[in-house]
């Protein structure tokens, strides 16, 4: 199944009726980006990742080299540049915070910045250069407010126009915006369904303790839920994607297909599998699918309806 998913990676992934699917890549390195085989581009670059070993901030150019190389890797087709994710799990040696009671609950992603702009436009005018040359999508992590949105937007204005290349964005990895994504979403050209915290958030279930992993499970029909939510209520013309796990994994990937979402960032090994499930269903099935998904009572039964069709 594997031979037969890589020999067709570079296939579109188109279901029976004829709903396309872009099926990106999630990176946190260069060379990611060029092992991803079949990917429609980059759905989801890691920033924090990427210079995760920096002991000094990467200046603007730098960041810029970088960024033109993972495009490189994508031979022109977009990328999905994640302004910096820090805090939670995620420290970075030249970022220090001070230390919380509740690092998932404080000062994370996008909330970092509001202390510390000069990092955030730093970042943002390299991502507005690249944007020059090739398609850029540039998101916002951690959001929960419609303010902070239009913080991170006043920032990235500030720099001047917007190049014709840059489509702007945001993950939607709190409840509370998922909650409120009409509002939030307004005037965006996307945005991005973030699993992994949207179901540690929604499930009160911390990502790394494997003392509730059980918990933790991106098929809770709660998570269905919201995501089904952002799907029916996002402003019109505004683009959904999933970048989290959950759509690196084939039936979870055709499920999300059914609720309505446009598109996938998987990690690099999964893309082709992905791909050749979203090719054997149809969209009409999938959606079917994904009602009966909505009113399951758990990720276990999620889980056995999606083995049951598969
Ligand atoms: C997520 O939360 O689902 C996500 C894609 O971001 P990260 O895993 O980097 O927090
Ligand atoms: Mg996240």
């Amino acid at each position: 199944e594997r031979e037969q998913a890589l020999a067709t990676a570079d296939h579109p992934a188109v279901t029976t009726d004829g709903r396309v699917v872009p099926v990106m890549a999630n990176v946190g390195s260069v060379q990611d980006a060029r092992d991803a085989r079949g990917a429609d581009g980059s759905g989801l670059v890691r920033t924090e990742v990427l210079f995760g070993d920096r002991r000094t901030a990467p200046t603007t150019a730098e960041q810029a080299e970088v960024f033109r190389k993972i495009a490189a890797a994508f031979e022109g087709k977009p990328i999905t540049i994640r302004t910096w994710d820090i805090g939670g799990d995620k420290p970075l040696p030249f970022l220090p915070q001070a230390a919380e009671a509740n690092p998932f609950l404080g000062e994370r992603g996008l909330r970092v910045f509001r202390h510390r702009p000069e990092l955030l436009r730093d970042q943002l005018q390299a991502v507005r250069e690249v944007a020059l040359e090739t398609p850029v999508q540039v998101m916002f992590p951690m959001v929960t407010t419609a303010e902070e949105v239009a913080w991170g937007i006043e920032i990235l204005d500030a720099l001047g126009p917007q190049p014709a290349g840059l489509k702007v964005g945001i993950m939607v990895e709190v409840p509370a915006a998922a909650l409120r994504i009409d509002s939030l979403a307004l005037g965006l050209d996307f945005v991005s369904i973030g699993t992994n915290d949207l179901t540690q958030y929604t499930t009160a279930a911390d990502r790394t303790n494997t003392a509730v992993a059980a918990l933790a499970d991106g098929l809770d029909p709660a998570v269905l839920l919201l995501i089904d939510h952002v799907v029916r209520h996002v402003p019109t013309g505004v683009h959904v994607a999933v970048c989290g796990d959950l759509a690196s994994d084939p039936s979870a990937a055709a499920l999300l297909v059914g609720l309505g979402v446009h598109e996938l960032s998987a990690v690099g090994p999964q893309i082709p599998l992905v791909k050749a499930r979203i090719r054997r269903i149809s969209f009409e099935y999938a959606r079917h699918t994904a009602a009966e998904a909505l009113t399951q009572s758990s990720a276990a039964d999620v889980r056995y309806l999606l083995g049951a069709v598969s």
